[in-house]
């Protein structure tokens, strides 16, 4: 991305027309074009970035990956769009995605499956599986995608490549389909550290359009960046403990190159981590309960059922929404309904208060967190034969939402069989240059 910048308008049609045949090559179906032998999606001549397909490009269908709103096109710009376009970036293919961002494989897409780059019999991980996919395959020089959960982090950790979520309501939602919208961001997914600092500087900001947008003053990060900078990074050992030996291999070596470096390093502890798997699924399915009524047939994408109101809802909905989103949306509202609110909602928002005040008391002592994304390298097509088994996979990334905190994954070492092993590194809220200086060094 740093070198796009500096090309001529002549160069930037020849990298868009090399990166095409590519994308028409190339076998993994990270876009969801190649998964249709529809034409690759562009919008203006600028410096070519993937979109996640949950993101409204003006006049491109927009379908989370869902069969509820294939053909529904987006009439307008999500704010980060528009921000790409002043910068002189433009959205250049649609990305594959599990169904609504609910999923950690990219296995839930309605148009099927996006292989591992590294190796195609292992899943790119999710949800912006295609987005991670495309950059690691080279087809894609930087991505766009959301993480909820830990759906930048992960998927670039499984593919080898660099993936960050900003401090929550740093960059703007607006135009973004919300899945969960207190933990809800947008943010890079690129080849480098360095290219993730620049697409992160672009999008981000504060935007009226977005209620929850953070009115902080914004400095930019690129021009201060500082891999010298000496830090206190804080490892908590028990995370590591349920990591496979790969992870905790790479996981030692990250430390003793920290230590290298000169950053000092700080053991620390933390709330087990069954307190914060259950605190995000409830409070995201919950919202994403409420946020999915939305699509009831009337005023977006596909309408199904004629006899009548509820046929249409019933009709619309089972049709429409996949296995995962259907279940999600019951559980959710489940934990919202009267008689339960209490025991299930409030307790997991308290439960969430207590992990944002743990990390709080980390970082009294410390500039960053060094953790796991997630607790194996990518696993195979299938292997999360049940969706608690895939939520387990999420225990390294969602407390990071919870808590509103900005977070960078980036690939540090390998496992016996050549497949990435990304850590993160988590900083204090609206502290990205940390976060990003940290990532530096162990670059
Ligand atoms: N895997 C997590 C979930 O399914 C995170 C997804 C995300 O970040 N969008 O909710």
């Amino acid at each position: 991305l740093k070198e796009a910048l500096n090309l001529s308008a002549d160069d930037i049609q020849k990298l868009r027309d090399d990166l095409k045949q590519k994308i028409n090559e190339d076998k993994t179906g990270a876009y969801v074009e190649q998964l249709t032998s529809q034409d690759i999606s562009e919008a203006g001549s600028g410096i070519p970035i993937a979109i996640k397909d949950n993101i409204n490009v003006k006049n491109w269908e927009i379908t989370c990956s869902s069969n509820i709103l294939k053909g529904y096109k987006s009439p307008y710009n999500a704010t980060v769009i528009n921000k790409l376009n002043d910068a002189g970036l433009s959205a250049f293919g649609r990305t594959n995605m599990d169904e609504f961002a609910m999923g950690s494989s990219t296995e839930s897409s309605c148009y099927g499956k996006t292989l591992n780059p590294v190796d195609n019999t292992k899943v790119p991980g999710g949800s912006s599986g295609g987005s991670a996919a495309a950059v690691a395959a080279g087809t894609a020089i930087a991505a766009l995608g959301t993480d909820t959960g830990g759906s930048i982090r992960q998927p670039a950790a499984y593919c080898g490549v660099v993936g960050m979520k900003p401090t929550y309501g740093r960059v703007s939602r607006y135009g973004i389909t919300a899945y969960s919208s207190s933990l809800d961001q947008c943010g890079p997914i690129t080849q480098n550290v360095e290219d993730a600092a620049i697409l992160y500087d672009i999008i981000s900001g504060n935007d009226p359009m977005d209620s929850t947008s953070a009115n902080v003053e914004y400095e930019a990060v690129t021009p201060k960046l500082d891999e010298n900078r000496k830090l206190t990074i804080a490892v908590i050992d028990s995370f590591v403990e349920e990591a496979s030996p790969a992870i905790k291999a790479g996981y030692e070596k990250a430390i003793k190159a920290l230590e290298d470096a000169g950053h000092t390093i700080v053991h620390k502890n933390m709330l087990d981590t069954s307190k914060i798997l259950s605190s995000y699924y409830i409070v995201a399915t919950a919202e994403a309960s409420a946020n999915l009524s939305r699509f009831d047939g009337v005023r977006y994408g596909n309408r199904k059922g004629n006899a009548g109101l509820k046929d249409m809802y019933t009709q619309t909905k089972t049709q429409g929404f996949g296995e995962e989103v259907q279940k999600r949306i019951m559980l959710g509202s489940f934990v919202l309904s009267s008689g339960y609110y209490d025991a299930y909602y409030i307790k997991a928002q308290k439960v969430r208060h207590l992990i944002k005040d743990e990390y709080e008391a980390i970082f009294n002592d410390a500039d960053l967190i060094l953790s796991p994304v997630a607790p194996t390298t990518a696993p195979e097509f299938g292997s999360f034969k049940t969706s608690l088994e895939m939520y387990l996979s999420d225990i390294y990334t969602i407390s990071v939402n919870l808590a509103g905190l900005p977070a960078i994954s980036l690939p540090v070492d390998k496992d016996e069989n050549g497949m990435p092993v990304g850590l993160q590194l988590i900083g204090k809220a609206y502290d990205e240059q940390t976060v990003f200086d940290g990532a530096l060094s162990l670059e």
